[in-house]
């Protein structure tokens, strides 16, 4: 990747968004509203934040998939198939699963990044959101 496609509109995406799956869409919504702050540094956040991130859903397309074979995590841009840098204001939320660890990133207070950490065993889909460990 080249400096000049690193900043947000300027230059042809790399990858067609496509639409996110439901799956997708529905472990998304469940880090939004329930995940747990990843960071140990006592940030809160707020229910503005989560309302601020749970809105971009709609617009929120995948763009590249992981190619490691073992995870589906996605890239998450928006509908014109852009993706926030990542920088000194990230946020990421978990939410554990059997047998992975999911966290969900915001750069820029836009959704950037979906992912599913594999604790042994591949993971060719996202697991169903109820059976994730999410805030009560
Ligand atoms: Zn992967």
């Amino acid at each position: 990747m080249t400096p000049q496609q690193e900043q947000p509109g300027t230059g042809p995406p790399e990858v067609a968004p496509r639409p996110l799956t439901h799956r997708e869409e529905a472990v998304l919504v469940a880090l939004i509203t329930r995940g747990a702050w990843a960071g140990d540094d006592g940030v809160v956040l707020t229910t503005d934040d989560r309302a601020r991130w749970l809105a971009q859903v709609p617009t929120t397309r995948a763009g590249r998939r992981c190619t490691c074979g073992t995870c589906p995590s996605i890239e998450l841009t928006d509908t014109a198939g852009w993706r926030p840098d990542a920088g000194d204001g990230r946020v990421v939320l978990q939410a554990g699963a059997s047998g992975a660890t999911l966290l969900l990133f915001v750069d820029e207070d836009r959704l950037s990044y979906l992912e599913l950490a594999p604790d042994a065993s591949a993971f060719h889909d996202f697991p169903d959101p109820q059976e994730l460990n999410l805030l009560e």
